[in-house]
């Protein structure tokens, strides 16, 4: 569907335009026509499905089209999300899809000194789009007053539940009025967003994406076991082999996430940790290098990557599997973002193939296996063993050599293109990917 066929006000749909959108997604097209008539929305979908835009588009079409009322500086939207990033970007497109209207947006979330935040409400502003935290906290000293709220938009709400939200989140809607329109978004729909979604919602539309080809349909999976131990050589080799001119790897830590930032800088590679105990202003700094193609790899931890919307990333790597399977699939998802197509690749540890496991059975499908890196044998005898007197070297088996196995880093990642002879995702053409790929197995 055309967006111009979806009755939004002609400066919506030029900001649309400009961003050089097309046709809606198929959560803009089922949700946007309801949002627009008023109507209470439980939406289920997945990231990159375009969910920022079916809520943000409808309601600033109708702020818009209703003058602001006797209390002109008070907000009438808020949207609440789980994270700073998700919070930035969220605003970011209210501000993007709303630049040819006289609509004020404030952005509200921890971690940042507070002053700028209540400058902006004292002068006034429309839509606020915050986490709960620090909302609470301007809320208790008076700083924000929502009873002139007429749309309350709750995004990522699993995710919000997860992190511990839901007192936070309940004391925030008791402020605002009751009537008022409501949007709950949420990956999954869980007994508690559904019991959130009781509580929150009438008589919603239920918007459930399914679409013929999920994000993770796009996304070229593959599975390399190896010892935690090498994961970290076996990763500076694969930024150079696969080309990831743009790359998200995942940790399970924070600690985690800087040990590997500082190990592939040693090795010549360029990257950049954004994490909770990372200031606000460090966090945006490496995701804007990340964004310019300053830093070609972005180490993450799974609360810091909610909502990280780069388009363009190349490769998601779990460095470590989550033990999580939903989480795999929102890693996952930030490649193949607005219908491009991605390459997922997993590092498992013998004491990670339970998890992994889970993961497939949630999928529907055994992952691939790079051949070169296959299983454990039963029994956890674990990999080949690697000749005596030196580490093991991951790479050994594809080299088909007991080589060295040092130098990593630029100068290898080179010897191993000149090589040729990787095979696993991103080798789409000339790899064996496909054919090695299982058959669906219903687990
Ligand atoms: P979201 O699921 O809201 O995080 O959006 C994922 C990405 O899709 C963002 O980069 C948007 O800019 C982009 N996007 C949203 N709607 C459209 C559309 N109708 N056509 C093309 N790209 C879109």
């Amino acid at each position: 569907m055309r967006f111009d066929q979806l009755q939004l006000a002609e400066p919506i749909l030029r900001a649309v335009a400009e961003e050089g959108y097309e046709t809606a997604t198929p959560i803009q097209e089922q949700a946007i026509p309801h949002v627009l008539k008023g109507r209470d929305v439980l939406g289920s979908a997945q990231t990159g499905t375009g969910k920022t835009a079916a809520f943000a588009l409808p309601i600033l079409h109708r702020l818009a089209a209703k003058p602001r009322g006797s209390k002109p500086t008070l907000p009438r939207a808020l949207v609440l999300c789980p994270t700073r990033e998700l919070a930035t970007q969220i605003s970011d497109a209210f501000r993007t899809y709303g630049s040819q209207l006289p609509l004020r947006t404030a952005v509200i979330f921890g971690g940042v000194r507070q002053g700028p935040q209540v400058g902006k409400l004292k002068r006034g502003v429309d839509v606020i789009i915050a986490t709960p935290g620090r909302l609470m906290d301007l809320m208790n000293q008076g700083y924000v007053d929502l009873s002139n709220i007429e749309v309350l938009v709750l995004d990522e709400s699993d995710r919000m539940l997860d992190m511990g939200f839901i007192n936070d989140i309940r004391k925030i809607v008791a402020h605002v009025p009751q009537q008022r329109q409501t949007l709950l978004f949420s990956a999954t729909m869980a007994r508690e967003i559904r019991k959130l979604a009781d509580a929150l919602l009438r008589k919603p539309v239920v918007v459930q994406i399914t679409p013929d080809e999920p994000t993770v349909d796009r996304v070229e999976q593959c599975v390399y076991y190896v010892d935690r131990k090498n994961k970290q050589l076996l990763l500076s080799e694969l930024v150079g082999q696969l080309a990831m001119t743009r790359a998200i790897v995942f940790t399970r830590t924070k600690h985690g996430a800087d040990k590997v930032v500082r190990q592939l800088r040693k090795t010549g590679i360029n990257a950049d940790a954004i994490h909770g105990n990372k200031s606000q202003n460090a966090r945006q700094r490496s995701l804007d290098n990340f964004k310019a193609d300053r830093v070609p790899v972005l180490v993450a931890t799974d609360i810091a990557s909610r909502g990280i919307d780069v388009d363009g990333v190349t490769h998601v790597v779990n460095y470590d599997i989550t033990h999580e399977p939903e989480t795999y699939v929102h890693r996952i998802g930030r490649t193949a973002r607005a219908g491009a197509a991605g390459i997922a690749i997993s590092f498992c540890d013998r004491d990670e193939v339970s998890n992994l496991r889970a993961i497939e059975r949630l999928l529907g499908e055994r992952i691939a296996v790079n051949e070169d890196h296959p299983p454990y044998p039963d029994g956890n005898s674990g990999a080949p063993a690697a000749p005596k007197g030196r580490a093991p070297h991951p790479l050994d088996a594809a080299r088909g050599n007991g080589g060295n196995g040092g130098g990593a880093g630029k100068a290898a990642n080179r010897n191993q293109r000149s090589r040729g002879r990787r095979r696993g995702p991103g080798f789409g053409r000339s790899g064996n990917f496909k054919k090695n790929r299982p058959a669906r197995t219903k687990d």
